[in-house]
């Protein structure tokens, strides 16, 4: 069984998973160890269908008093937040279960947690006021291989189409299933998708300024699965593929979990609220260009006190996982990713005529976590220079 690593690296970060699970047949046996008896669930749920969850949990879920949110869209919104909140109270649940990707997980933290809140969501979603008691106990069952939110204590919300990121050490859930199988049946372009996004935040935690020993470890085993695998798993899923991005998966959230995410994720929420880009391949669009301007970090525009030379160190561990010394070439190989399983770029996205609006958009926390301080201008170009 693989140990779930107490969290490290920040003072403030106290929650502790419990070893990860790493089969969904595993979940009825911890639910009855744990006398749970009143089940709030947040399903995706096709997912629950297709990934064959419902099949395995069915039969156990029929003996407890079960109530299930089922209706939200795709990338977690306030009002989504807010009707969830009122079913949960309705229903006084001892025990919350997420299953699906990164949006039925985040918005299950949300719910759980907000509704025993004094304050309003919205208030906590935009940051007016702030998480003050802890939830029921949670459960996550991811089944796309990507976020890594099952490893994570924050959750990403939309208001008004903002982007807003809520955090709090309760909001790590405390117990996770990670089970390949789950991940079968998942259509090739949701696979690409969502295993960008893995690649990304562990490409992007190891240059964070935020990085630390620890997360490094975790992001570099992931950084290297994901790109060896995620082709594969993309195009001809063979079972090892799907294990290997599910590993990457869990391992990029817990990196990112100590890290955060960097200037990519900061310029790719336009991307994703105004033209309906898939979370992961916004992202993934500025990861090469960005590459490039963060190698040529100096110490007169870096900024992790670390200095320039322990930024160029990670930026040369980041080569050896894409299997050259070359800046130009990695950047190839990283293009050539994308393109290999299907990734639009920003001219087929076809927002030229709005770049501006983009960098303006632009999520300054995510942005100075970036080991390499960048101006309006130099986004722009990094925009620009997006493409084959
Ligand atoms: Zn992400």
């Amino acid at each position: 069984m693989i140990k779930n690593h107490p969290v490290l690296g920040e003072s403030t970060l106290t929650e502790v998973q419990h070893p990860l699970l790493e089969s969904i047949g595993d979940v009825s046996s911890v639910l009855t160890s744990l006398r749970t008896e009143r089940l709030f669930l947040v399903l995706d749920e096709t997912a629950y269908e297709a990934s064959g969850a419902k099949d395995v949990l069915e039969p156990f879920l029929k003996q407890k008093a079960v109530e299930r949110f089922t209706d939200f869209e795709l990338n977690p919104k306030l009002e989504d937040v807010q009707r969830g909140i009122e079913v949960y109270r309705g229903s006084e649940p001892d025990f919350v279960i997420a299953l699906g990707g990164g949006t039925a997980i985040d918005l299950a933290k949300l719910i759980g947690s907000l509704a025993v809140q004094p304050e309003s969501a919205r208030d906590i979603a935009i940051g007016n006021a702030s998480i003050q008691f802890d939830g029921k106990p949670m459960l996550a069952i991811p089944t796309t291989a990507g976020t890594g939110s099952e490893a994570t204590h924050f959750a990403v919300v939309y208001v008004e189409g903002k982007k807003y990121s809520v955090a709090h050490p309760s909001l790590l859930p405390d117990y996770a299933v990670v089970d390949p199988k789950l991940t079968e049946s998942l259509p090739g372009r949701i696979t690409a998708a969502t295993g960008l996004d893995a690649f990304c935040q562990a490409i992007e935690s190891i240059w964070a300024v935020a990085a630390t020993d620890e997360s490094i470890l975790y992001a570099t085993e992931a950084a290297r699965l994901a790109f060896e695998n995620l082709v594969s798993a993309t195009n001809v899923p063979t079972t090892e593929a799907r294990r290997a991005m599910c590993r990457a998966s869990h391992l990029a959230g817990k990196a990112i979990n100590i890290t955060k995410t960097t200037a990519p994720h900061a310029l790719s929420y336009a991307l994703t609220s105004r033209y309906g880009v898939p979370h992961g391949m916004a992202v993934a669009v500025t990861l090469a260009p960005m590459f490039a301007f963060n190698a040529s970090v100096t110490d007169k525009d870096c900024s992790d006190p670390r200095g320039a030379l322990a930024v160029r160190d990670r930026i040369a561990r980041i080569l050896d996982i894409l299997g050259t010394d070359n800046v130009d070439d990695a950047c190839s190989s990283i293009s050539n990713l994308l393109s290999r399983v299907g990734c639009p770029t920003l001219e087929e996205i076809d927002v030229q005529g709005d770049l501006m609006s983009i960098v303006d958009s632009v999520n300054v926390q995510r942005l100075a976590n970036n080991p390499r301080r960048a101006s309006r201008e130099q986004l722009l170009e990094i925009l620009q220079h997006t493409g084959p």
